[in-house]
């Protein structure tokens, strides 16, 4: 008997692409903790999330659009959907985030998948986004383009296959990410990385055959 994979928050996919442990931690050992980024985080989106949709000129806003995808087994809500009406209107989410644009990839992730949700659920191809960030009062604009795309499908996948397994990795070898996790006191990834570092000296000094495990 085949078992359905569960259903992926889009939120989580950030998580996911910050860092996997935390992805596992939050919702597999479905540990959380707040610190000051992701409290403002939540102010930020309650202001936003009104659910009010406005009309101007020719283009709609609709606000904390409920989304889903059945390909990707996906489920959250955007905070704003803009779509420009003419024959064949033009789709963009757009996402608010507290801080400010960053090189890695993990918020347009999150925008990505949305625009995969909206290409599955109106039929339709989303070929930019936008991500609005409260600290530096900027948009910038989201190409959803084949590499995105690629990233966005990876980071689901490896998710869906955490929540399947229930297995949480090991800590990220980027350790300026920890030092902003508001995990970190949970995750302990001093000592995981300890342990482990000890583990692998350890190995170096076993006999051959104990190492192999004969
Ligand atoms: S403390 Fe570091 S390793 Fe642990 S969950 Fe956070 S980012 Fe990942």
């Amino acid at each position: 008997m085949s078992i359905e994979p569960q259903t992926l928050m889009l939120s989580a996919l950030q998580h996911y692409a910050y860092c996997p442990r935390q992805f596992a931690l939050i919702h597999v050992e479905q540990a959380w903790a707040d610190n000051r980024f992701t409290a403002e985080g939540t102010i930020l989106h309650e202001r936003v999330d009104s659910g009010i949709a406005e009309q101007r000129k020719g283009t709609r806003y609709e606000r904390g659009v409920m989304l889903k995808s059945e390909r990707f087994k996906l489920t959250g809500k955007m905070d704003l959907l803009e779509i420009e009406q003419s024959e064949q209107p033009k789709y963009l989410p757009v996402e608010y985030k507290r801080g400010k644009p960053k090189i890695e990839d993990w918020d347009r992730v999150q925008v990505c998948a949305q625009a995969l949700c909206l290409e599955e659920m109106r039929d339709t191809s989303v070929t930019e986004g936008a991500i609005w960030y409260w600290e530096v009062r900027r948009r910038e604009t989201i190409q959803i383009d084949d590499a995105l795309r690629a990233a966005t499908i990876a980071a689901i996948e490896a998710a869906h296959a955490i929540l399947a397994t229930g297995k949480t990795p090991p800590p990220t070898d980027d350790v300026k990410r920890c030092r902003a996790c508001s995990l970190v006191d949970l995750c302990e990834p001093g000592i995981f990385r300890r342990d482990h570092s000890s583990d692998y000296v350890d190995a170096i000094f076993l006999e051959p055959e104990e190492a192999m495990g004969k």
